[in-house]
């Protein structure tokens, strides 16, 4: 099975931004589980203007800051993946918005990611913020990994959150709010009803989940949106009895495949 793992940067980073090692490694180690019986896992991974910050102490205050600070930061996120996954090769790719929408470099990604694939490679993805102004932009990266899900036409996105799933209302806010087991289809108002309320960090909050959902569901493909923190989490989402996180099924009303 082929799977988009997506992780935000509060699942890599600590609040001060420092790249936290013990979460990539948990992270790592499940992916090497999928990886290890036979599934190709290819990770969509934020953290990169998170670890600079973290690197040299500086908040953005601009574009340019946060383009500045992802080139400080990409390099030692890679790195970090690199040294949890050995031995596992892992292959970097940095995408922008006209890489998945000029036919030729859309293809162009498409057979680089196939092919690390086929050598057995974990691709680790992140937009490439540091050339990306706002007008190349995807700007966040649950719609960037539902869109290199598309891509790969892969099996299963999942995204990994501080949330645990959709609520009827901002948990934070409602105690009594829902968790929704199961979302058969994002429809219009879905989409109307949620804004971007990032965190700190994070760019989309729920709006970009459902919208990663929806381009998801377009193209048939399932996607489970569950919390980081989830011991195991990935070997749950692969069981299909786990009763956790939000399951949005393909538009072919079969989960996953
Ligand atoms: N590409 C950004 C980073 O690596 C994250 C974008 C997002 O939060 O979705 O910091």
């Amino acid at each position: 099975m082929r799977w988009v793992v997506k992780v935000g940067t509060s699942s890599v980073c600590e609040e001060d931004g420092r790249l936290s090692h013990s979460r990539i490694k948990g992270l790592a180690e499940q992916v090497g589980r999928l990886y290890h019986r036979g599934h190709e896992v290819m990770m969509v991974s934020s953290g990169a203007v998170g670890a600079g910050v973290g690197r040299i102490g500086r908040w953005p205050q601009t574009v340019g800051d946060k383009q500045a600070l992802a080139a400080i930061g990409q390099a030692r996120l890679i790195q970090a993946y690199q040294s949890v996954f050995d031995p596992v090769p892992v292959g970097q790719i940095l995408i922008t918005r006209a890489d998945l929408e000029d036919p030729a470099r859309r293809m162009a990604s498409g057979r680089t990611l196939q092919q690390l694939l086929e050598w057995g490679v974990v691709p680790i993805i992140n937009e490439n913020d540091t050339v990306a102004d706002e007008e190349l932009r995807i700007g966040d990266n649950d719609t960037l990994a539902a869109r290199v899900a598309t891509l790969v036409d892969a099996d299963l996105l999942v995204i990994l959150s501080d949330i645990d799933g959709l609520y009827t209302d901002n948990p934070r806010l409602y105690p009594d709010a829902r968790r929704i087991a199961t979302v058969p289809w994002v429809t219009a108002e879905d989409l109307a009803e949620h804004t971007a309320s990032p965190g700190p960090w994070g760019t989309g909050g729920m709006a970009t989940k459902l919208e990663a959902a929806r381009i998801s569901q377009e193209a048939g493909i399932g996607m489970v949106l569950a919390s980081s923190h989830e011991p195991d989490v990935l070997a749950k989402v692969m069981g299909m009895d786990w009763p956790g996180g939000t399951r949005f099924l393909a538009q072919r009303g079969n989960f996953g495949a």
